[in-house]
């Protein structure tokens, strides 16, 4: 690398890649062999479907992973359309976005464990919303919201559900949604599904949860960087099709619509996507999957072995656990939130890695134990 100062930040990150187990992002990938696509030009900016007069872009293999995903996610591309967003929040304020278009006056109604970049895009949009109560387990307090819609059965409401929360994977049941807008005969209402990190998961759980088109959702949105994996941040966002027709305009700049958040956008994600898409497939997927929920099993059982109190969400990659040491959570980069932390077992996270994090923690344990022992003494 050119100077010494750049070799240690690469350095750094490596080191760091190491040893996290708190954040879902895979890190089994490898894709220096696009390193010649660093030398050129590269922007899909526009509509993926759309060419634009500056044709450098990847957008023939990004309408292939869109093809993919709607698949994936039991639809297709003449009744959804979408694109490759920078991660998850753009495709969160993507569903928003046309969800507001075509209802103005509506309600947002999320629960209080959503990602906490939403409330920022609410802000940003400026839409009405109101937080509705979390049970334990991180899913929505269907009684809260059926009082908190009682009042309001009169407005348009959007719901913005969590398939897997960010911090316990937990999954917002459609079907008791569904059950709310026909208790109350509410006529307008768009359903959006944040589903950043489950989306690419989700499709491959037996028994499969509800949260795809085949339910008659609006929009969702996954993410490329995490479960996939890739050195840069990425992920999908997929729409009805009269959404995305609702806001679309051309613009002569450019030569093509202006149907997606940023203009410039990225070209080189959509290789990664498709380059994953094309090794793994649905069965290589499913593979994942079942390995990934193997390690996270293995993990919520060594933990509650030492008494940690560890549980998971529909037999999630997400292993919720009694909060150990401030010192334990920074060397293992793991997310905490009040009294709990949690270990995501995303490809990459090993038995052996989560073997060394439990000697670390029977160590810190026994420490502990002696200490409670001496002050009895
Ligand atoms: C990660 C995540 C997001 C945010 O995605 P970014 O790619 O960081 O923008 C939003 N919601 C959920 C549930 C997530 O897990």
């Amino acid at each position: 690398m050119n100077t010494p100062e750049i070799q240690a930040v690469y350095d750094r990150i490596k080191a760091h890649s190491e040893s996290f187990l708190g954040y879902p992002v895979a890190k089994d990938f490898s894709y220096h062999e696009y390193a010649p696509f660093l030398d050129i030009c590269i922007n899909n900016v526009g509509d993926p479907e759309n060419p634009s007069t500056f044709a450098i872009d990847t957008k023939d293999i990004e309408q292939k992973c869109i093809a993919f995903f709607a698949d994936m996610l039991s639809s297709n591309t003449k009744d959804v359309w979408g694109y490759i967003t920078n991660g998850g929040t753009e495709g969160n304020l993507y569903g928003l976005y046309v969800a507001r278009e075509s209802f103005p006056n509506a309600m947002v109604y999320y629960s209080e464990s959503t990602h906490y970049s939403v409330k920022k895009n609410l802000h940003l949009l400026n839409i009405p919303n109101i937080v509705i109560r979390s049970q334990k387990n991180g899913e929505m307090d269907y009684e809260d919201l059926d009082q908190t819609i009682s009042y309001r059965r009169d407005k348009p409401a959007i719901f913005f559900l969590n398939i897997g929360t960010t911090m316990t994977e937990a999954i917002d049941k459609i079907d008791e949604i569904k059950r709310i807008i026909k208790k109350y005969a509410i006529k307008d209402y768009y359903i959006h599904c944040d589903a950043a990190f489950l989306g690419t998961i989700a499709p491959y759980i037996d028994p499969k949860p509800k949260f795809d088109f085949a339910e008659g959702i609006d929009s969702i949105s996954i993410s490329g960087h995490k479960f996939i994996g890739s050195p840069i941040p990425c992920g999908a966002v997929l729409v009805k099709r009269k959404h995305r027709d609702r806001i679309a305009n051309s613009v002569s700049y450019v030569g093509t619509m202006d149907t997606t958040i940023t203009g410039s956008r990225n070209g080189l994600t959509p290789l990664f996507i498709w380059d994953f898409i094309q090794k793994h497939d649905h069965q290589g997927l499913k593979a994942r999957v079942t390995a990934s929920q193997e390690v996270a099993a293995y993990t919520e059982h060594k933990l509650n072995l030492l008494g940690m109190n560890a549980w998971r969400n529909n037999d999630g990659l997400t292993v919720v656990f009694q909060k150990p040491s401030d010192a334990l959570c920074k060397k293992y980069q793991m997310a905490s939130e009040e009294t709990i932390a949690h270990i995501i077992c995303v490809p990459g996270v090993t038995f052996s890695k989560v073997d060394a994090f439990l000697e670390d923690l029977k160590i810190e344990l026994v420490q502990k134990s002696s200490s409670v022992e001496a002050l009895h003494v």
